[in-house]
């Protein structure tokens, strides 16, 4: 999609505004497939959480994903957009019994992340097959936050208790059906990938009744131009050779699974905000966006680095800004970032807009949330509403009677 389009798209529907481009969602569909082509079974689950609208969710759903789901407000909405309850995978972290539950209840695939949920809800529901999770004690991902497979890692069952793992399997006589490993967010190294793929391949020798394997995600998007990012292509090579030699040794054409989410919509995604107010200080030139971390929270919580540009003027002059927020704590953006000439009223446009933005914006300052806008064959489709005033209130509980207002006893009275 071109700029041209963004600034209609924010005309239209105002600003901010969060935009997914369907085209970019579909071509790396079709990219991880086909990285992994050699592969007889493969199954991508989309991973939900990184962007929920009830719209994507049915795109995904036509592209033949599945989908990997961590609430059991994640598996509602993927039955609500047309999922089949087997085509859902349910992979929550120190969840309740009672929500996994509620999720197989509803016909979902069940994963399972530590032992007491798995005992207890083995010696419960022994003929309901569970996948667990595995915590292959691998270094991987991009910064500590989203990095989850290490050794302090809340995640997963830790392959040293694989013994116990498989004492609750025996005594429950519950049947594993697959196992399942996330290693983190931002994996470059492929050969810390393969590895810790290696350790679940060992693990999965343990279990006569797989029917897949599942590696997870955590695939590198670029997020410059030139950035680095996972050789898909090559991991699909590798990994697939090694996990087709695996499925003739168990002697079963097993299904290969991922759970991505980044790599599918995090390109897709552009949010839009307009430049209220360029302020000069004495070190620095600040502009000031209508909008702030209660939008886009991902620079403030992680570091990220979000490509900014000015769309309202693409051919202007290029200048160091610092581009901020509204809200009344820092929210930087971005520093020092060479960008186009900005006046007042220009709209910027972010990148990597897809993922972990909208379904990270909160109501902070009580702001509203910001629409979304799918841009599909060349239109653009309007697929959630920009909230109210009346969303803002909708659930709190205004008691007049406990601290009325001076006007409001006279009134009484
Ligand atoms: C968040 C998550 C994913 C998706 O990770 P990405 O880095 O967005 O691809 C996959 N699986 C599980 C279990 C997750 O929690």
């Amino acid at each position: 999609m071109e700029y041209g389009d963004l600034l209609k798209i924010a005309k239209t529907y105002g600003d901010p505004v969060y935009v997914y481009d369907s085209e970019k969602i579909i071509s790396q569909f079709q990219r991880l497939t086909h990285a992994f082509g050699s592969v007889k079974k493969l199954k991508l689950n989309y991973a939900a959480k990184a962007l929920s609208n009830i719209t994507i969710l049915r795109l995904m759903n036509n592209l033949g994903s599945g989908l990997d789901t961590v609430s059991i407000q994640e598996v509602k909405l993927g039955l609500l957009a047309g999922f089949k309850p087997e085509s859902i995978i349910f992979t929550p972290n120190g969840v309740s019994l009672e929500e996994i539950e509620a999720a197989a209840a509803l016909g979902v695939r069940i994963n399972i992340d530590n032992l007491s949920i798995l005992e207890q809800f083995g010696s419960k529901h022994p003929d309901i097959p569970v996948c667990i999770r595995i915590n292959p004690h691998v270094m991987a991902g991009g910064n500590s936050k989203i990095s989850v497979g290490h050794i302090d890692s809340k995640f997963g069952i830790s392959i040293h208790q694989i013994p116990h793992l498989l004492r609750i399997v025996e005594l429950t006589n519950m049947n594993i059906n697959g196992i399942h490993m996330h290693t983190g967010s931002d994996i470059l190294d492929i050969d810390v990938f393969l590895y810790a793929s290696e350790i679940l391949f060992e693990t999965a020798k343990n279990f006569k009744n797989l029917d897949f394997i599942d590696f997870g995600s955590g695939f590198k998007v670029p997020y410059k131009e030139g950035d680095i990012e996972t050789n898909i292509e090559e991991l699909g090579k590798k990994l697939s050779s090694r996990f087709n030699s695996f499925c003739k040794q168990y002697g079963k054409e097993l299904t290969l699974a991922f759970e991505p989410g980044k790599f599918l919509v995090s390109e897709a995604g552009f949010f839009l905000a307009k430049v209220n107010v360029v302020k000069q200080t004495t070190s620095t030139v600040f502009a000031s966006i209508d909008s702030g971390f209660n939008h886009l929270i991902r620079p403030m919580f992680y570091g990220s680095n979000h490509e900014i540009i000015n769309i309202s003027n693409p051919k202007g002059k290029e200048r160091y800004y610092s581009i901020v927020g509204y809200i009344c704590e820092t929210d930087t953006f971005g520093s020092n970032r060479r960008i186009n000439e900005i006046s007042e009223g220009d709209i910027l446009c972010f990148r990597n807009a897809g993922a972990y933005c909208f379904t990270m914006a909160s109501n902070y300052n009580s702001r509203f949330r910001p629409p979304e806008v799918l841009w599909h064959n060349g239109k653009a489709i309007l697929i959630r509403e920009r909230e109210t005033f009346e969303d803002l209130i909708k659930n709190q509980v205004d008691v007049k009677d406990l601290f009325p207002t001076q006007r409001e006893k006279v009134v009484a009275k």
